[in-house]
């Protein structure tokens, strides 16, 4: 589109590529090129005209996670239709005090003028890499390694993890964690709560609590069922626990001199951190905003050789990586809840639970874990839990996240032609099982990480001090924010 093609440098702003732009300390949004300052593109005003707001989905000015330009929107309805119909938003309520919105990027992915922008901070993360006052830890998210080589014109689906680790320590990281590790302390305290949960049949069936668009869609729309979550903080909330307590204390870290970062294939991680019970993870980059950083600071992504991360946190098991999949929680889960139940490794079909796994989004199934004979479901999609919801009684575990295939389909991962996007999940969902049947290790409990995190630190999973470290609240009030009283 020419009339969007940056005077400048000639980048242009592609139909079926975001419009990139990204913004400074102050947020104002600059062109990532040249850095012309975009001053006449205004985000979207808080009381946009009546007819504007019916078609379309309304972003608040304070969204943390995505914007409009609206000189670039054609007002085609398509991210309404989205948030609507794929996403689960409710709109017809009269009651609304102001946009609904669970961060989840999927209108962004979807807008074919790139008019919806994800919100970037990458700036302020190169800052503090160039400030020499500060260390900078970075943790890369499972399904970032299937996907970011997309963004240099590669094939999705390969495991590009190596190389990834290579350019955030190019890029000035101090520490290049991997989020498996927090994925699979996620597992440990999670698989403990189920089996306790199974135990005393108390709040079952028990709900995954790791996607913040589908906790925040429960805020506010069941709040009744809150109770059903589980209490685990998220992979990152996890990570940057542990960062900021054990890791700082074995390094002797000032904790007011360490930054945490997060790359991810979610826009709605962005919200996640500001949440009042998240408080040590600091900036979260998406997969687009990597690769834009790469840009930027002319890293050859394709030319990297490989390297890996660092110790101390640095490893997770195979069923770390399949976390980034839908149903791939769910599976790591049982590979662990089993041993809890048994005190004996799971059976071969454990590690390659296909009633759980691929494209369909409400996949159900029944497992033996000793005495106990489980009803399953992994489900993506609030339309589709909403269904799951109505018989929900007859399962004791369901995993829930908001994108197609989980986060292989985020918000914050690379844009393609959008008839190729479900391809594009498929291939970077393989990619992440490919991983785990590679990996020597693939239950959490295996990991020696983590067995030294319990040894060293927190004792053992569930303790008091885990839980006051790891485990977290629900917002019972959200709704409140959100709808008038009636
Ligand atoms: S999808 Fe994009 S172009 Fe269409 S109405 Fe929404 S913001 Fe505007
Ligand atoms: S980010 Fe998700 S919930 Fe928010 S407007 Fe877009 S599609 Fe809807
Ligand atoms: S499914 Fe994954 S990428 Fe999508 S909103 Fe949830 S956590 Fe983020």
């Amino acid at each position: 589109m020419n009339k969007y093609k940056c005077p400048k440098c000639g980048f242009i702003y592609d139909d079926e590529k975001e419009n990139i732009l990204f913004t400074d300390l102050d947020d104002n949004y600059f062109c990532p090129f040249c850095l012309t300052p975009k001053k006449e593109f205004t985000l979207e005003e808080e009381q946009p005209k009546k007819e504007v707001v019916e078609k379309r989905v309304q972003i608040s000015p304070d969204n943390p996670s995505i914007a409009r330009i609206e000189e670039k929107c054609i007002n085609c309805g398509i991210c309404k239709n989205i948030c609507e119909n794929v996403v689960g938003i409710k709109y017809k309520k009269e009651d609304v005090l102001q946009p609904i919105c669970i961060n989840c990027g999927q209108c962004v992915v979807n807008c074919p003028t790139g008019a919806l922008v994800t919100k970037y901070n990458y700036k302020k993360v190169l800052n503090y890499l160039n400030d020499t006052d500060y260390i900078v830890t970075v943790s890369l998210a499972p399904a970032v390694r299937v996907a970011l080589q997309e963004e240099f014109n590669q094939e999705a689906g390969a495991n590009v993890t190596k190389k990834i680790v290579t350019a955030l320590k190019n890029l000035g990281f101090d520490y290049v964690f991997d989020l498996t590790f927090g994925a699979d302390l996620t597992i440990m305290e999670e698989a403990t709560e189920l089996v306790k949960r199974l135990k005393t049949k108390e709040n079952l069936p028990m709900f995954t609590s790791c996607c913040p668009s589908w906790v925040k869609y429960m805020e506010l729309y069941h709040d009744d069922l809150l109770n059903h979550l589980s209490t685990c903080k998220s992979p990152i909330g996890m990570q940057a626990a542990v960062i900021n307590s054990y890791f700082i204390l074995y390094k002797d870290i000032p904790k007011d001199k360490i930054i945490n970062v997060m790359v991810a294939p979610c826009t709605a991680k962005k919200y996640e951190i500001n949440r009042d019970e998240i408080t040590d993870m600091d900036y979260v980059i998406t997969t687009r905003e990597l690769a834009m950083m790469l840009r930027e600071c002319e890293i050859d992504f394709k030319s990297l050789e490989e390297s890996e991360f660092d110790v101390l946190l640095g490893g997770g098991s195979g069923a770390g990586d399949i976390f980034g999949t839908s149903g791939g929680v769910m599976e790591s889960a049982l590979r662990c809840a089993y041993h809890i139940v048994t005190n004996e490794d799971a059976p071969v079909s454990f590690y390659d639970l296909e009633s759980v796994r691929g494209n369909t989004a409400i996949k159900e199934a029944k497992i033996k874990m000793g005495n106990y004979d489980l009803k399953i479901c992994a489900v993506f999609g609030m339309p589709n839990l909403e269904k799951v919801l109505k018989d929900m009684s007859k399962y004791d575990f369901i995993e829930v996240m908001n994108c197609p295939l989980g986060c292989v389909g985020g918000g914050g991962q690379p844009l393609g032609v959008i008839s190729k996007m479900t391809d594009d999940r498929v291939k970077r969902s393989k990619g992440l099982y490919n991983i785990d049947s590679n990996k020597k290790i693939r239950v959490c409990y295996k990991n020696p990480d983590i067995i030294n995190l319990y040894r060293a630190y927190l004792h053992y999973p569930g303790s008091p001090k885990a839980h006051k470290l790891l485990h977290t609240t629900f917002n019972h009030d959200l709704k409140l924010k959100y709808f008038c009283k009636k």
